[in-house]
């Protein structure tokens, strides 16, 4: 026997199991089945593809045990099996990226969300909510020896030789005290209906039943199938309820929420293909982590092929859930080659098509659960507008942006319904949180001419931008660059007294900017900034450099509000620091109402204080 330690994420995990979890233990048969049933699915493949498993006699099925007066349940599946090395790693370990960061994140939270968990997966340490002591027996089809693994869940487990008859994987869970009741015929059977009715494998169970007959008790051995054990996605629509699509969704995904919404596609003709679409009713805790796992499983004809191919819907829907199942694949398609494949291509887009049309009606015929949906998954989608060319216009009719119009969430539709007469284009302002940019001096000229702007705040909005140029007919503007500003009104005239303010503080501030110009658009402010059609915005600017990159720094734009009364009244002073200081302070509370800090506060501070001076010690 040999004695081994858990990862330290491992433990980590079984300390929140153990200590933290109290609602939902129920899951843990859920896990542990459709663990068996992942072993199985295994199997069937091997077994359909590979020579040497072609002998087997295989029967996939789950045969789950009781002990009511011992207080034991077993599982045991006929599947694919462990060895030793195997057991080790995979029941010693967690493989999957993020563990530490999300594992870190829930210790911390005071909740202990148990619904984050579940969706997280925690698949077969699940086993100690219930259980004091685990123990896995294996056997590999092709190989000779068993193996024992067995643990207490408190920081250690044994590996050691032991035997088993058949293949597969033998699991023993001796619950502990206030946990007995899984071991009752009726509360597991309840259990399996609810989880894992949908398995596509028979789950037996085994128990003994005890009658009183009279006056005498006997016991009855009772061997029943209990699941359905058929693929729910094969069978005819008309057949199933909305309890049977959510019961399948959780049996699939680990949540225990019910799905937002549901898609089921049989597709006949050229391409015979079901697919089972399933949107999470709250976000997938990884959906933006770079190393996401895929929420779809491909089958061929019933068979399952994998389900860790990330290719089989674009990146920007990686937060559905569900079945793709194809008549027209080869069963042996190796999962190298799956990308290059034409059936699964053709799938793909149709598939693809077809939910964005769906949740474009949603859009329509559903608005608050439109509402619904697009808080959650507005951000991915918009990903989208940049990955997907093909499906830009539906793309732009779903995501939704802030706006000065309204609070909430705008569409590109209603933007356009409500424009007004003169409007030529779309306007939007980016960068900054939502409270900098309805303050933004930018606005005050559209507000005046009561025309929307759209306001990016999102982090993901600022990288969009660039291929946010067209909606329909009409063009994307940003009224932060210097070509929106045109559509304002013709150039206005500029005295030449006024001409030469503009000079002077352009040479006040020199390379500071790159050019200083009168305003078409301030009413109230009197400076804001501009950038240049062909440089990216300043906050893009901003965010560059965030993420390390080298830009050259670029020089803004300096607008002035001539009219503003600064500005009225700078024209007449002949002191050359006044002027100096203003100019500055111009620059530099254009940067502040846009949410940048000025390039050298104490120079800002030294100029006002100069300022403030003079103004209080005039009479
Ligand atoms: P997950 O199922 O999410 O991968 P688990 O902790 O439930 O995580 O299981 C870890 C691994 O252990 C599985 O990926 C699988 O390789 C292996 N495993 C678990 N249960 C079985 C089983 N009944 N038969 C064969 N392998 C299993």
């Amino acid at each position: 026997m040999s004695a081994h330690t858990f990862q330290t994420e491992v433990n980590q995990l079984l300390h929140l199991i153990i200590h933290s979890l109290y609602s939902h233990k129920e899951i843990f048969l859920r896990e542990l089945i459709s663990n068996a049933s992942d072993a199985l699915d295994k199997l069937k493949y091997l077994t359909l593809t590979e020579e040497s498993y072609k002998g087997l006699n295989f029967d996939p099925r789950i045969d789950i045990t009781l002990d009511e007066k011992n207080h034991r349940l077993v599982i045991r599946d006929n599947g694919i099996g462990m060895n030793e090395g195997e057991l080790i790693e995979h029941l010693g370990t967690i493989a999957r990226s993020g563990t530490r960061e999300f594992l870190s994140r829930l210790a911390g939270d005071a909740k202990k969300d148990s619904n984050l968990i579940g969706q997280f997966g925690v698949g077969f340490y699940s086993a100690f909510m219930v259980a004091e002591k685990v123990e896995v027996l294996s056997r590999k089809p092709l190989e000779d020896r068993a193996w024992k693994w067995e643990s207490d869940g408190k920081g250690t487990f044994t590996t050691e030789e032991s035997s088993l008859e058949g293949w597969g994987t033998q699991i023993t869970l001796h619950l502990n005290a206030e946990n007995h009741e899984y071991a009752r015929s009726w509360e597991i059977k309840s259990l399996i209906k609810k989880y894992s009715n949908h398995i596509a494998f028979p789950i037996h169970l085994h128990y003994t039943r005890i009658d009183y007959k009279d006056k005498k008790e006997t016991e009855e051995k009772v061997d029943e199938q209990v699941n359905l054990a058929s693929a729910l996605w094969k069978r005819p629509k008309n057949e199933l309820k909305d309890e049977d699509y959510k019961e399948f969704y959780k049996s699939i995904s680990g949540d225990w929420e019910d799905p937002l919404l549901w898609y089921h596609t049989q597709a006949e003709g050229t391409l015979e293909y079901t697919t089972l679409f399933y949107v999470p009713s709250r976000a997938p805790f990884d959906l933006f982590y770079a190393d996401y796992k895929s929420g779809i499983k491909l089958y061929v004809r019933r068979v399952f092929i994998t389900d860790d191919d990330k290719e089989l819907m674009p990146t920007y829907l990686r937060f559905l859930r569900g079945i793709v199942d194809s008549e027209d694949l080869p069963l042996n398609v190796s999962r190298e080659i799956l990308q290059q494949n034409k059936v699964l291509a053709n799938i793909k887009n149709s598939s693809v098509k077809k939910i964005l049309g769906e949740f474009e009606s949603l859009s329509a015929n559903n608005p608050e659960l439109y509402d619904k949906f697009i808080s959650l998954y507005n951000r991915v989608l918009k990903e989208g507008l940049y990955s997907d060319y093909a499906n830009r216009d539906q793309l732009l009719e779903l995501v939704r942006f802030h706006s000065t119009a309204q609070e909430g969430w705008v569409s590109l539709k209603a933007y356009k319904e409500r424009m007004k007469e003169g409007q030529k284009a779309i306007y939007v302002l980016s960068g900054g949180n939502l409270d900098t940019l309805k303050k933004s001096p930018l606005l005050e000229a559209y507000k005046s001419r009561g025309w929307e702007v759209l306001l990016l705040d999102q982090e993901i909005d600022e990288i969009i931008l660039p291929s946010l140029d067209k909606y329909q007919d009409l063009e994307i503007r940003s009224i932060n660059k210097l070509e929106a500003a045109k559509d304002l009104g013709s150039e206005e005239r500029v005295e030449e007294s006024e001409k030469t303010t503009l000079e002077r503080i352009k040479n006040i501030l020199g390379d500071k900017v790159k050019d200083v110009i009168a305003s078409r658009r301030l009413v109230e402010s009197p400076s804001c900034l501009l950038t240049s059609e062909e440089d990216p915005t300043l906050q893009m600017q901003r965010m560059m450099r965030a993420l390390g990159q080298e830009t050259t720094e670029l020089k803004p734009i300096l607008e002035v509000n001539l009219k503003h009364p600064i500005l009225q009244a700078l024209s007449g002073q002949t002191d050359e620091q006044i002027w100096s200081d203003t100019a500055n302070v111009l620059l530099d509370q254009a940067y502040l109402t846009e949410g940048t800090a000025p390039r050298d506060p104490s120079l800002l501070v030294a100029s006002l204080n100069r300022l403030v001076i003079r103004a209080l010690s005039q009479k």
